[in-house]
Protein backbone atom coordinates (compact mmCIF):
# COMPACT_ATOMS: atom_id res chain seq x y z
CA UNK A 1 0.00 0.00 0.00
CA UNK A 2 1.33 3.33 -0.79
CA UNK A 3 2.41 6.13 2.21
CA UNK A 4 -0.59 7.76 3.96
CA UNK A 5 0.42 10.77 2.41
CA UNK A 6 -0.11 9.75 -0.99
CA UNK A 7 -3.55 8.38 -0.15
CA UNK A 8 -5.31 11.48 -1.59
CA UNK A 9 -6.30 11.81 -4.89
CA UNK A 10 -5.04 15.33 -5.33
CA UNK A 11 -1.76 13.95 -6.85
CA UNK A 12 -1.91 12.32 -10.42
CA UNK A 13 -0.71 8.70 -10.05
CA UNK A 14 2.30 8.50 -13.06
CA UNK A 15 3.91 5.16 -14.02
CA UNK A 16 7.53 6.32 -14.92
CA UNK A 17 10.30 3.70 -16.59
CA UNK A 18 13.38 4.50 -14.15
CA UNK A 19 16.90 4.06 -15.73
CA UNK A 20 17.34 0.38 -14.36
CA UNK A 21 13.74 -0.77 -16.39
CA UNK A 22 11.61 -1.58 -13.95
CA UNK A 23 8.33 0.41 -13.09
CA UNK A 24 7.75 2.73 -10.53
CA UNK A 25 4.52 5.11 -9.25
CA UNK A 26 5.51 8.31 -8.94
CA UNK A 27 3.10 11.05 -7.99
CA UNK A 28 2.66 14.06 -9.73
CA UNK A 29 1.16 17.42 -9.60
CA UNK A 30 -2.52 18.36 -11.48
CA UNK A 31 -2.05 20.76 -13.71
CA UNK A 32 -4.70 23.47 -13.53
CA UNK A 33 -7.96 23.57 -15.57
CA UNK A 34 -7.79 25.85 -18.83
CA UNK A 35 -8.85 28.79 -18.43
CA UNK A 36 -12.04 29.71 -19.45
CA UNK A 37 -13.97 32.92 -20.81
CA UNK A 38 -15.69 34.53 -18.14
CA UNK A 39 -18.75 35.35 -20.32
CA UNK A 40 -19.65 32.42 -22.03
CA UNK A 41 -17.00 29.39 -20.45
CA UNK A 42 -15.51 28.68 -23.05
CA UNK A 43 -11.53 27.50 -23.16
CA UNK A 44 -9.42 30.55 -23.74
CA UNK A 45 -6.64 29.74 -26.71
CA UNK A 46 -3.48 31.05 -25.45
CA UNK A 47 -3.49 30.57 -22.24
CA UNK A 48 -0.74 28.06 -20.72
CA UNK A 49 -2.02 25.48 -17.98
CA UNK A 50 0.72 26.40 -15.98
CA UNK A 51 1.43 25.67 -11.52
CA UNK A 52 2.76 28.37 -9.67
CA UNK A 53 5.91 27.19 -9.82
CA UNK A 54 6.07 26.97 -13.80
CA UNK A 55 3.96 29.95 -14.45
CA UNK A 56 7.06 32.47 -11.88
CA UNK A 57 9.28 31.92 -14.26
CA UNK A 58 7.46 32.62 -17.75
CA UNK A 59 7.18 35.77 -18.99
CA UNK A 60 3.89 37.37 -18.95
CA UNK A 61 3.85 37.73 -22.79
CA UNK A 62 3.49 33.84 -22.48
CA UNK A 63 0.43 33.30 -19.62
CA UNK A 64 -1.65 36.01 -22.04
CA UNK A 65 -2.99 37.55 -25.17
CA UNK A 66 -1.78 40.97 -25.56
CA UNK A 67 -5.48 42.44 -26.97
CA UNK A 68 -7.46 44.48 -24.18
CA UNK A 69 -9.67 41.73 -21.60
CA UNK A 70 -6.90 39.22 -23.56
CA UNK A 71 -6.51 36.54 -21.16
CA UNK A 72 -10.58 36.91 -19.47
CA UNK A 73 -12.85 36.97 -22.44
CA UNK A 74 -13.02 35.06 -25.57
CA UNK A 75 -12.84 37.37 -28.68
CA UNK A 76 -16.69 36.93 -29.77
CA UNK A 77 -17.58 37.93 -26.30
CA UNK A 78 -15.04 40.78 -26.32
CA UNK A 79 -16.35 42.29 -29.97
CA UNK A 80 -19.97 41.87 -28.20
CA UNK A 81 -18.77 43.79 -24.54
CA UNK A 82 -17.06 46.46 -26.90
CA UNK A 83 -19.97 47.18 -29.44
CA UNK A 84 -22.33 46.91 -26.25
CA UNK A 85 -20.61 50.12 -24.65
CA UNK A 86 -19.63 51.87 -27.75
CA UNK A 87 -23.41 52.04 -28.41
CA UNK A 88 -24.52 52.99 -24.72
CA UNK A 89 -26.39 49.98 -24.07
ZN1 LIG B 1 -16.83 34.19 -24.36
Amino acid sequence: MVAPRHRSRSKKRVHKRVPGGATKLRFEARKPKVAKCGSCGRALRGIPRLGNAAAKNTPKSKKTVARAYGGSLCPACLRAKLKSQIRGQ
